[in-house]
């Protein structure tokens, strides 16, 4: 495409030498008489440079060069004066001005300083856009980085807390059955007064509840390379639905289920029912008032994954705990664990798969898991 040169000057004899000059080399002029139109033309047409006389009616050509330069400060401005004027060509050198020329005017001086501007301006564009294109990547690497880091993270604080777990799951159960069994035997005497009996009860209920952590820890840290057999996902997730079906309904939750044709897949299903438990019971804690649970599964032919999601009608997650709830101990639930979905990520991910979530508050929350299909992908 032909460049666009913008001329200003109140003269049009000389405007005409210039058009002529110019456009036998091949470039499009636009004219204007006065800096106020030129700065308007200018707006209109966004020249690749511009040529101006010093001196016109109204508005000099100095103040054209700051308003385009105020706009676009790289771009090229051929000042001509008739004056050899010294303090105005230092003004217009320290206003950024490209070249300066008097009167009588050469041609080919212009014409040389025309061609230097507009490398000088194509060299400025160019670098521009390997600069842009240079911050691109170094976002995009940053970005993987940065992921890459995090699941890095993730992957070790789980293993770290799997081989911990295991240590002190056993050092701790024991002496808590203990603690139990001794409770238990304490309130089988019939004498005993009740403030005493409720304090043992209270006791008691606490006590389940470390042992029930130490259970679910234990799980975890006994997390085994999955067992794998041919399976059938959809009845899987009825059957553990129908587990909680007493549950649900008494916490006036509606579970729905739209099921797709699914091939087999290979699969743990004692894992995988751990983890569909879990996210139904989530659901339920996420639905205090009663809600609908979604259950939506489909095969995605291309990808060969069998998709699940869970989607409730329940309270949310805010956006800036999104991710935080996959780690574990992260709960917000008074009596929570912070174990549940932790191990549910972690077993999906031992089967090749992922476990992600979409969330708005007030709205609900979808947690979507893939698995593979194939026996090979999973074996890889
Ligand atoms: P726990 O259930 O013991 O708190 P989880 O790891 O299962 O531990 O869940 C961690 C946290 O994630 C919960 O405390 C809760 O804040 C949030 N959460 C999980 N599932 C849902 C859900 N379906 N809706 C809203 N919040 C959820
Ligand atoms: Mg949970």
């Amino acid at each position: 495409m032909s460049k666009v040169i913008l001329l200003v000057d109140d003269e049009e004899p000389v405007r005409h030498m210039f058009r002529r000059m110019l456009g036998a080399q091949g470039y499009k002029t636009m004219e204007a008489n006065t800096a106020e139109s030129g700065w308007e033309l200018f707006l209109e047409c966004e020249p690749d440079l511009v040529v101006t006389d010093l001196k016109m009616p109204g508005k000099d050509g100095l103040w054209l060069a700051q308003q385009i330069h105020s706009q676009d400060p790289n771009l090229p401005i051929l000042l001509i004066t008739a004056y050899a004027d010294v303090g105005s060509a230092q003004r217009a050198i320290s206003l950024g001005i490209y070249e300066y020329y008097t009167k009588p005017i050469d041609l080919h001086q212009v014409l040389g300083g025309v061609q230097r501007g507009l490398e000088f301006r194509r060299l400025v564009e160019e670098n521009r856009s390997y600069q842009e294109e240079l911050e691109r990547k170094v976002e995009v690497r940053t970005q993987e980085l940065e992921r890459v880091y995090q699941e890095l993270l993730q992957s070790e604080r789980l293993s770290e807390v799997g081989r911990l777990a295991a240590g002190v799951v056993h050092e701790v159960l024991n002496p808590l059955s203990v603690v139990m069994g001794r409770i238990e035997m304490v309130m089988m005497d019939q004498s005993l007064d009740d403030r005493l009996r409720k304090s043992l009860q209270l006791s008691r209920e606490q006590l389940k509840r470390a042992v029930k952590i130490m259970d679910n820890l234990r799980s975890f840290s006994k997390q085994r390379a999955p067992q794998r057999e041919l399976m059938d996902v959809n009845e899987l997730l009825s059957q553990t639905a129908d587990l909680v079906a007493y549950e649900t309904r008494s916490a006036k939750i509606v579970i729905e289920e739209n099921f797709g044709a699914l091939p087999e897949i290979w699969a743990d299903k004692d894992q995988l029912s751990q983890v569909f438990l879990n996210l139904i019971k989530n659901a339920r804690d996420a639905m205090p008032e009663g809600g609908t649970l979604l259950l939506v599964t489909h095969f995605d032919r291309q990808q060969d994954r069998v998709t699940v999601e869970f989607k409730d009608t329940g309270v949310g997650i805010p956006e800036d705990i999104q991710e935080k709830v996959f780690e574990l101990f992260f709960t917000t639930k008074k009596k929570g664990t912070g174990l549940g979905l932790g191990i549910c990520r972690g077993i999906i991910e031992a089967h090749q798969g992922t476990l992600t979530l979409k969330s708005n508050v007030g709205e609900g929350t979808t947690f979507t898991m893939t698995l593979p299909v194939s026996k090979k992908a999973q074996t890889v």
